[in-house]
């Protein structure tokens, strides 16, 4: 990065990702401009405040972030404890956004919309380096500004961009005119939005732990609200990669969350459709008809889509960046990370050289950096900051030497089959993932650009 160019870094999202990179820039002494589009820190993970997480609070904390609010009194959260998502945001990134260093460099309400280089397209080469990035900003008060900085972390995660309940990557036909009778992916249905579900004919959409979630949360509902119905609709043909092994599956949590799901099924409970790939829906002033590539259909209220999420890329148009083709991860990320070859790998740390693109000093991190694979772990978003921080600084022996304490962990896309035996530590409770953590840390570390292999481990 031209340090001359006095420039801010812009960071995309006050996710604990962007607000984490936001600490490291303040330690090195760059100047972070942060954009949220939410109205505070952390507005996605607050969407879904009411699930758990399965990894513990030791991991996810960035060391940074940690030193900034301990300077000002912050008591960190018992280490083993399991946050719920809005204990992340009540405990750790809304205190984070408020301090001073911080909070005077947040803006929220402000969502970008585009990223390029100032004054120039993306075929345009000469100089390309060494010129500054324009962010372009739809502000809350209606205007919309382009603000000049040195370089872009792009933290915005994919909670905003859920894949579409059609099979082939496509909406189903009808589905944006449907949309109405879709809830949000992880709806709170026995709190939050409770009214919207209490007495529903609910389907629910995919086979990972987000429809596991649900679908648990759903039949307690029923308890107590009796005409609730809960039709659960999957593509493949039997729903055994989300009961797992029961009881004897070397995943607790996951063989707890999906013997649940099997013995409501096979309690009548749940009315299971396999072979179930949407294909269109069509609301009417009653309900929605939902129906399959074969021709069967069913009729719901409410529809909550469990499909996964993917990378908006459109706000990126104008950089050059190089994607893997299948996973839309930085391309050398991408094969490691590919849920359908990995349900269950240690993915290597790694850091800025991994996340770069050809476009100099603009970096994809956090969730948004995995693309479509559901594997992402805060803690490797943490040192992915770390390491990118380092590079803009210029700190390349710091930037390179990239090093990870995790639990020794992979996490399972239950969509793809998860096939781990690795003992998990905790509940799971990711959106179709699973948590495959052994409760001991690994301390893994290499540089990254060597860090092709599996990591030791899994
Ligand atoms: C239900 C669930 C459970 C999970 N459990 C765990 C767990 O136990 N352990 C773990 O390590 N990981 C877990 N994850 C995975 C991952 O750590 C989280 O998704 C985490 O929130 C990712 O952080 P992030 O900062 O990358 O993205 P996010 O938390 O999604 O933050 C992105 C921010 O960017 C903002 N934004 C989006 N678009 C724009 C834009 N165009 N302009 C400006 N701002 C924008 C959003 O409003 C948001 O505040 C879980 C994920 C989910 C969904």
């Amino acid at each position: 990065m031209d340090a001359a160019q006095n420039l801010p870094v812009a960071v995309i999202g006050a996710g604990p990702v962007g607000l984490a990179a936001a600490a490291h820039l303040l330690e090195r002494g760059l100047e972070p401009l942060i954009l949220e589009a939410g109205t505070t820190a952390g507005a996605a993970i607050d969407q879904w405040r009411h699930i758990r997480l399965f990894s513990p609070w030791r991991f996810n904390l960035d060391a940074a972030a940690v030193r900034l609010l301990e300077s000002s009194g912050w008591e960190a959260p018992r280490p083993t404890a399991l946050p719920y998502g809005g204990e992340l945001v009540d405990n750790y990134l809304a205190p984070l956004a408020a301090l001073p260093e911080i909070a005077s460099r947040l803006q929220t309400g402000a969502r970008v919309v585009a990223v390029t280089r100032a004054g120039m397209d993306k075929t345009h080469t000469r100089n390309r380096d060494t010129t500054p990035f324009t962010v372009r900003v739809e502000h809350a008060d209606g205007e919309t500004r382009d603000h000049t900085v040195a370089a872009v972390i792009d933290a915005s995660g994919t909670w905003s961009r859920r894949n579409p309940l059609g099979t082939s990557g496509l909406p189903a036909i009808g589905e944006d005119t449907a949309a109405d009778r879709i809830s949000a992916p992880l709806p709170d249905v026995t709190g939050r939005d409770r009214a919207a579900f209490a007495g529903r004919r609910v389907l629910v959409v995919g086979a990972g732990h987000s429809a596991a979630n649900t679908l648990t949360s759903l039949a307690d509902l029923a308890r107590e609200e009796p005409e609730t119905r809960i039709l659960w609709a999957v593509r493949s043909d039997s729903a055994a990669k989300v009961y797992g092994g029961g009881d004897a599956d070397g995943l607790p949590a996951r063989g707890q969350l999906g013997g649940r799901v099997r013995r409501l099924v096979e309690a009548g409970k749940i009315e299971l459709h396999t072979g179930f790939g949407t294909s269109s829906l069509k609301s009417l002033d009653s309900h929605v008809t939902v129906e399959a590539a074969d021709g069967r259909t069913l009729d719901a209220d409410v529809v909550v889509p469990c499909t996964g999420f993917r990378p908006d890329l459109d706000i990126l148009r104008e950089i050059r960046l190089e994607l893997d083709p299948a996973v839309e991860a930085p391309r050398e990320l991408g094969p490691l990370i590919d849920p359908e070859f990995h349900s269950c790998g240690t993915v290597p740390p790694h850091g800025a050289r991994i996340l770069a693109h050809p476009d100099k000093d603009f970096y994809i991190v956090g969730m948004k950096s995995y693309g479509r694979a559901p594997t992402f772990l805060l803690a490797t978003g943490y040192e992915q900051v770390r390491s990118v921080v380092a590079a803009l600084a210029g700190d390349r022996e710091a930037a390179d030497i990239v090093q990870l304490e995790l639990p020794e962990t992979g996490v399972c896309s239950t969509d793809a089959g998860s096939s781990c035996d690795v003992p998990a530590a905790a509940t799971a409770a990711g959106p179709d993932a699973g948590c495959c953590a052994a409760p001991e840390p690994v301390l893994v570390g290499f540089p990254t650009g060597l860090s092709h292999g599996r990591s030791g481990g899994n």
